[in-house]
């Protein structure tokens, strides 16, 4: 039996990635620091497996932006508008990669960075390769090579990692019409072939091949490309041990052919899929075989302490039936997907140690691992016997904590009926009810919620959190912000106002802060893309409302302006979407609470006076299963514990949603489902593409499609904007139409934001007058 491990945290267990990278693109660093860094967390990543009890390190898990760009680089799959950097600028692969990152602007070049998309179902974005239809690839980076000889004469003998050929294509985009990229298969395959066999004359024993891709429905042509790359791999290179691995999901309807594949090794991600292995284990050609099984049973996307009888029960399964010489012990999927070191936390407020016992991030799974080959390998020893009693004691401590279970909130859940998810009348009607209340004009003006939080503001919050400014002054800053903010929107006339969101940090952590159940890491960090990483909160019990969280503040700033003041709040699907979720229920029902708790402030905020309030829930669409069987049960709970939230107020109120950096085509019933009054949704980069599925769908309420795009500091034109709302009049009916921001604007500044904010006002004016008196004949 062998322990191993697919990958671990490349930002460093303090972020020293991180910091290394942006000192070196703010110019303050060396090309050789940056290098030394990542050096040092590379050896100090392999040094902790190994102390872990890791039989086999991988290498090339390390990136310094992204494992699909590195590939694009290995292969060199790099996009034309880049070459004039490697021929005449003779850049460096480092510079270059960046390059393709984040785009260029220097020495008379402007080159836009490459798309970047969420990696599968998870929160990490990769970098999306480009290909034409005459693509050709060549060995270009030799980061690979490079890094395994690294470790070797660091005295660690690695498992290199590959991103496999077939996802690697299918993770891309076809950049021209007429053909299609699993033709570059065979293109592709002599790279791969190279690259297997400098590591084969290198020494490499182990190569792990990820295909993740296998956790998708595949079509006929996507089967036989894996057919052909697996059965390539393994006649051309017989000294090898390929270790295919697929996580996140399933083998599913692909599991024959994977089956069939002469791979040394099998890796089963058997947290997300445990049923799997039984299929496994029942094919006679399978069990008959070689082929060893690396069983995933060690949660490499969440923080919760494995549960070894469990574990032991799938292990002991699959030994039973091959062997233990044919089984390998591991996480489920790369460790990228969780915090690097328990160990760090040690704020009891933040973290109770209570909870603290509950936990395991990497470093602690790692520990996990090994001591699941201890117990299964040798049962009788006292080692054994201690690990699994204290193990059970962790899971016992969690099932019956008082912290975790409230009864309150348990029955408020089961008393749940249909009609708690339906607002009193029909949308028709609820609109006129709104239109009396409201007296808005043709095509009103809003904006997504947050606006500039400057440099200024983020350091009141920085003073408060380290104590140097008291409750009362804090508060006093953040109310002149927002008073501020109010004198601003209606300055340049706005219609609906908000007041600014200047007391959020974060918009999930904000609320999490505010509800039961949830507790928050000091330094539990995961890589959401490059150097940008995220800190999301646990929720680990019943979750409900202590107390109003937001109304104060939508009270203060309406009670500054006779204009309608939109409250705004998150939405129950996104702050389950953007935590670390509790998995000793299923997720619909934690959501559920999460509905009810948002349903209060909802309600509490009309009690205020409140007319309007947005529930944000940019987040819905990424929740979606990977496999279609599933994605219909979740957009039904998602959608009803939305509705769950929205639906306790009069037909007078108004309610609003926002989404942002979704496709719609696949679940524009379901976003129809959510009988917002408004949606107001990112459509701006996209020209107004987006609205096609609206369009389409004959979508019935109001709509704000985005008229500009908040991520740059341009300043769009009048004209510009005018132009995207005819655009947008061609899909959506006037009186159904509203004129806004594609997003929140936190991190825009002031200066780009009034003279941006003041040209979509007089867009939207101008409209309004065409409307309203058009041209004579
Ligand atoms: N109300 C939030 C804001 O304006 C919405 C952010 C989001 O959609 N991601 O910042
Ligand atoms: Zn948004």
């Amino acid at each position: 039996m062998q322990t191993h491990n697919l990958g671990y945290p490349r930002i460093g267990s303090n972020r020293e990635l991180k910091k290394a990278s942006e000192q070196y693109w703010a110019g303050n660093m060396t090309a050789a620091q940056l290098e030394q860094a990542a050096k040092k967390i590379r050896e100090s990543n392999w040094m902790l497996q190994k102390d872990a009890g890791i039989d086999l390190l991988p290498v090339n898990d390390f990136s310094f932006y992204d494992q699909v760009l590195d590939t694009c680089l290995m292969t060199g799959a790099i996009p034309d508008r880049y070459h004039p950097l490697i021929e005449k600028e003779q850049m460096n692969t480092l510079d270059l990669l960046f390059a393709m990152a984040r785009g260029y602007q220097k020495n008379g070049y402007d080159l836009t960075a490459m798309e970047m998309t969420k990696w599968f179902d998870t929160n990490y974005h990769y970098i999306v390769p480009e290909f034409k239809k005459d693509q050709r690839f060549i060995f270009f980076s030799n980061k690979i090579i490079d890094q395994f000889n690294e470790a070797k004469n660091a005295g660690f003998q690695t498992r290199p990692v590959l991103l496999g050929p077939v996802t690697f294509l299918l993770l891309g985009k076809e950049k021209e019409a007429g053909f299609d990229r699993l033709d570059l298969l065979n293109n592709l395959l002599p790279v791969y072939f190279e690259v297997l066999e400098k590591l084969d004359q290198q020494g490499a024993y182990y190569i792990q091949v990820d295909e993740p891709c296998l956790a998708l429905g595949l079509g006929e042509k996507a089967l036989q490309a894996i057919k052909t790359t697996y059965t390539a791999f393994f006649k051309r290179f017989p000294n090898l041990r390929i270790m295919l691995t697929n996580y996140f999901d399933c083998f599913g309807a692909n599991l024959e052919t994977v089956l069939s594949l002469p791979v040394h090794i099998l890796h089963l991600d058997l947290v997300r899929c445990p049923l799997q292995l039984d299929d496994i284990l029942a094919t006679p050609a399978f069990t008959n075989g070689r082929t060893h099984l690396s069983l995933g049973v060690v949660d490499g996307r969440n923080i919760w302490k494995n549960d070894f009888e469990q574990s032991l029960s799938l292990i002991q399964k699959a030994t039973a039936k091959i062997g233990p010489g044919r089984i390998w012990i591991a996480p489920s999927c790369s460790l990228l997907h969780v915090p690097c070191d328990l160990d760090l936390e040690t704020g009891e407020k933040t973290l109770p140690q209570e909870i603290k016992q509950w936990l395991a991030f990497a470093k602690q799974k790692l520990a996990e691992v090994a001591a699941l080959k201890q117990i299964a390998a040798n049962p009788e020893e006292a080692l054994s016997k201690t690990l699994l009693e204290d193990n059970a004691r962790c899971m016992k401590a969690r099932r019956t904590s008082a912290r975790i279970h409230h009864q309150q909130v348990k029955d408020r859940v089961a008393a749940i009926t249909a009609a708690d998810a339906r607002r009193n009348s029909p949308f028709f009607a609820r609109r006129e009810k709104q239109q009396q209340e409201l007296a808005l004009p043709l095509f009103p003006t809003t904006t997504i919620g947050s606006f500039p939080q400057t440099k200024e503001v983020r350091s009141w919050r920085a003073q408060w959190k380290k104590q140097q400014l008291s409750d009362s002054s804090y508060n006093q800053l953040l109310q002149e912000a927002t008073a501020n903010a109010i004198r601003r929107q209606e300055a340049i006339g706005l219609d609906v106002l908000v007041h600014g969101e200047f007391e959020r940090n974060d918009m999930v952590e904000y609320f999490g802060e505010q509800l039961a159940g949830f507790a928050f890491t000091q330094n539990g960090w995961v890589q959401s893309y490059g150097s940008r990483c995220v800190k999301p909160p646990v929720i680990y019990g019943d979750i409900y409302r202590p107390n109003p969280m937001t109304v104060a503040w939508s009270v203060y700033a309406q009670s500054l302006t006779s204009k309608h003041v939109k409250g705004m709040l998150t939405g129950p699907v996104t702050i389950l979407q953007w935590s670390f979720v509790r998995n000793d229920q299923p997720r619909s029902l934690t959501c559920n609470q999460l509905a009810l708790a948002i349903r209060d402030e909802v309600t509490d905020l009309e009690k205020a006076g409140i007319r309007i309030i947005q529930i944000d829930e940019p987040a819905i669409r990424e929740g979606l299963p990977l496999r279609k069987e599933q994605q219909e049960a979740y957009l039904n709970w998602a959608v009803t514990a939305f509705r769950i939230a929205a639906s306790g107020v009069q037909d007078q109120t108004q309610i609003h949603t926002h989404m942002c950096y979704s496709a719609f085509n696949d679940s524009i019933h379901a976003i129809a489902a959510m009988d917002a009054d408004v949606i107001t949704i990112e459509t701006a980069r996209s020209q107004m593409k987006l609205l096609d599925a609206f369009a389409m769908f004959e979508y019935p309420n109001d709509i704000g499609p985005g008229v500009y795009d908040i991520h740059s500091p341009r300043v769009p034109s009048e004209d510009e904007m005018l132009a995207l709302l005819e655009k947008a009049l061609e899909a959506i009916p006037a009186e159904r139409l509203w004129v806004n921001p594609d997003c929140g604007l936190k991190t825009r500044a002031w200066e780009e934001t009034m003279p941006a904010l003041t040209a979509m006002i007089r867009a939207a004016k101008t409209l309004r007058k065409r409307i309203m008196d058009p041209v004579p004949e």
